[in-house]
């Protein structure tokens, strides 16, 4: 089995700034260039990163059990979920947009939200950590796009108000939604995945 183990900046006490990346000895406190407080690894990465992501999985549920937006036309008010939205398209044989309003709004969360947990235990125990860098890097890529999802939300509130004569509102899961996109964005912005790195350094270190 290959070891990790590297002549690593962190074990020279050198530091990378989060503000401007200057790499620097530690011991200075501050940064030199910009004057931010300097720290080995982003501090509790890992208890900030699953925190946020606990956060996250409990607002994805009234994400989905409350309505997202609610129609009101003259034949009265209409509410719907996501995944009732979705089906609605797929009825109306809109199968693009059931499939986008699907894979933005319930698939990539999901898929997220399991991809920052597997990280913070992958940071404690790291056996393969080539594969878990890939999904850190899938995360961060994927975390880019997030606002598509909030954007879908708002073309088809557009989309279906030119359709009929209706007045669309958003409903509470709407905020909810909103909560999980924020808080898996800063989920992933807390993560540091050099500490991948570290704990394949140690879990190789230890006899096996
Ligand atoms: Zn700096």
């Amino acid at each position: 089995m290959s070891s990790y183990h590297r002549d690593t900046a962190a074990a020279r006490g050198l530091a990378s700034c989060h503000g401007c990346s200057k790499v620097q000895p530690l011991e200075q406190g501050q940064c030199a260039r910009c004057g931010a407080t300097l720290h080995l690894r982003k501090p509790h990465s890992v208890q900030r990163a699953f925190a946020l992501t606990v956060a996250a999985a409990i607002l994805y549920i009234p994400a989905n059990v409350y309505p997202v937006m609610r129609s009101e036309r003259l034949g009265g008010t209409e509410s719907n979920t996501i995944l009732s939205g979705v089906a609605l398209f797929w009825e109306h044989h809109d199968y693009p947009i059931a499939i986008i309003i699907f894979v933005a709004s319930v698939l990539i969360p999901l898929l997220k939200l399991l991809a920052i947990g597997v990280l913070c235990v992958a940071a404690r125990r790291c056996r393969h950590p080539h594969a878990m860098t890939r999904v850190y890097r899938i995360t961060e890529l994927v975390g880019r796009w997030s606002m598509v999802d909030v954007f879908v939300v708002a073309i088809l509130v557009a989309v279906v108000q030119l359709g009929s004569l209706a007045s669309i509102v958003p409903g509470p899961a709407a905020v909810a939604f909103t909560g999980v996109v924020i808080m898996t964005m800063l989920a992933a912005m807390a993560f540091d995945p050099r500490l991948l790195w570290e704990a394949a350094d140690r879990d190789s270190a230890k006899p096996s």
